[in-house]
């Protein structure tokens, strides 16, 4: 099910105050409409009726996806917090899935802060591509051109679109102008080697730990050891 609720809003052009409907969730199961909005950066999209200013609302939001297994948990804005307030994120997840039916086996949930990490991380889900090791990947590309690719400045998004049977494709996102700004290919055959060598009791276990969770990032594991 998905779930709206009112929300009081102010215009950011004509500072009108109004009340408006915002998606809390989204099932995009039942409701496969949704996923189109939200990739086409309408979801929570707002018209000002006094102004006519058109403008999105970026919000909490519970991506679900039973049928792919897919749940994301958006909280905008919310990294500075995560690194100072880490357990209580941690503790609000796991009641988000406590608060799920017992019958329910529910995927684990993922955390984004920003809505190209939201659409990268629905993206590679649904591509079967595991979420560690794709983070294991962008780690060595920071290690490894660690002049041009500063963590703190620079992003590194999974794309899609651009990757092929051959190669893995991820673009770079300035942080402060949110541009992209250049494309790196990764071998799939390499990526499958990776998926091989981290498939082991031991190999598992470390790659959990670089990683642990509930936000898996590249980018965080670099500002942690900073
Ligand atoms: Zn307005």
């Amino acid at each position: 099910m998905s779930v709206k609720n009112t929300y009081p809003i102010q215009c950011p052009k004509c500072q009108a105050e109004m009340e408006v409907e915002l998606y809390d969730s989204i099932n995009v199961t039942e409701a496969p409409a949704l996923r189109d909005e939200l990739m086409a950066n309408q979801l929570n999209a707002v018209q000002c009726p006094h102004c006519d200013f058109a403008f999105r609302v970026d919000k909490r939001l519970l991506y679900n996806d039973p049928e792919n297994r897919v749940m994301v948990f958006w909280f905008p804005g919310n990294e500075a917090d995560y690194r100072s307030n880490k357990e209580e994120f941690i503790a609000s997840m796991e009641a988000l899935n406590t608060s799920l039916p017992d019958e329910f086996d529910p995927p684990s949930v993922h955390l984004v802060f920003t809505r190209s990490e939201l659409v990268e991380r629905i993206f590679l889900l649904e591509a079967d591509l595991n979420e560690r090791i794709i983070e294991y990947i962008k780690y060595m590309m920071y290690s490894r051109n660690s002049e041009k690719l500063d963590p703190k400045t620079k992003a590194i998004l999974f794309n899609t679109e651009d990757s092929t049977d051959e190669s893995l494709c991820f673009v770079v996102q300035d942080l402060q102008s949110m541009k992209l700004e250049g494309m790196l290919e990764f071998d799939r055959s390499a990526y499958d080697d990776l998926v091989e060598m981290f498939d082991s009791d031991a190999k598992t276990a470390h790659l959990m730990e670089l990683f642990p969770g509930p936000y898996i990032s590249a980018r965080e594991l670099f500002m942690q050891e900073a």
